[in-house]
């Protein structure tokens, strides 16, 4: 198969839709999950009677990683696929089915649906400075594994991370940080440690690796619903850093 075959077979499996499988797979995907133990009187459950699938096959936590990683390859080619988000919108009035849920920072550079070339729909995206896994971010993730089965969580950080760097900066004086700042930047502070407390950009290369690392390690220690899906095979968890200037999203 031509580089090419395998992006137009990559945009089958992202864009498949057809309406009488929609209900059928809601169903077998809530009835799995219900039958975790895990969402029973939960309000995830609540929140699913609105949702409905709408790709035909759920990618395996490895096809996702690849569908990911083959987007990023054409983003850094300039080979990026047309999409229609006209005729994909109609679609996803139906509900959504995304690949890959991803934790990124908040930095306007750092856009994975672009920095993976996918469309609206592919990617469940949860956005903090600094990318840590908030409470809340991690509530978000465990709605769209459980409910939306998504099989990959990927945490995304980017180079020259402006609150990464600001936890080095401010690493003896968290506290004095403006605002709300403190509770945000305190988050990033093990990575911060683990290089050296010290400012300078090898320190914020290595602690913006870390703090990838630390965050994929945080969700499956206080999720009960992610851990439990990593240990059955159904997700993976997967981290790297985007680098700008080349567009290349490289594992850690
Ligand atoms: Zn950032």
């Amino acid at each position: 198969m031509t580089g090419r075959g395998i992006e137009m077979e990559t945009l089958r499996m992202t864009c498949n839709c057809e309406g009488s499988e929609h209900t059928t797979s809601r169903r077998a995907a809530m009835g799995g999950a219900i039958g975790m133990g895990l969402l029973a009187g939960l309000p995830l459950a609540a929140m699913a009677q609105s949702t409905t699938q709408v790709r035909k096959d759920i990618p395996s936590p490895d096809q996702a990683i690849d569908m990911l990683m083959a987007g990023n390859k054409r983003f850094i080619d300039g080979d990026m696929l047309p999409h229609d988000h006209i005729t994909t919108r109609e679609k996803l009035d139906a509900g959504q089915q995304p690949i890959a849920a991803v934790i990124r920072c908040a930095d306007s550079r750092s856009a994975p649906e672009v920095i993976f070339d996918q469309g609206i729909g592919d990617l469940f995206v949860c956005a903090v400075a600094g990318n840590v896994p908030t409470d809340e971010l991690i509530a978000s993730i465990e709605y769209s594994v459980a409910v939306l089965k998504t099989p990959l969580i990927v945490v995304m950080g980017h180079s020259k991370c402006g609150a990464v760097d600001e936890s080095l900066k401010n690493f003896n004086d968290i506290e004095a940080l403006p605002g709300r700042l403190p509770s945000l930047i305190s988050q990033i502070l093990p990575a911060a440690i683990q290089a050296g407390g010290k400012p300078g950009d090898e320190a914020l290369v290595n602690a913006i690796r870390y703090n990838v690392q630390n965050g994929m390690r945080r969700m499956p220690t206080v999720s009960s619903i992610i851990s439990g899906a990593v240990e059955s095979g159904s997700v993976k968890i997967v981290g790297g850093v985007y680098d700008m200037p080349s567009g290349r999203f490289e594992m850690v």
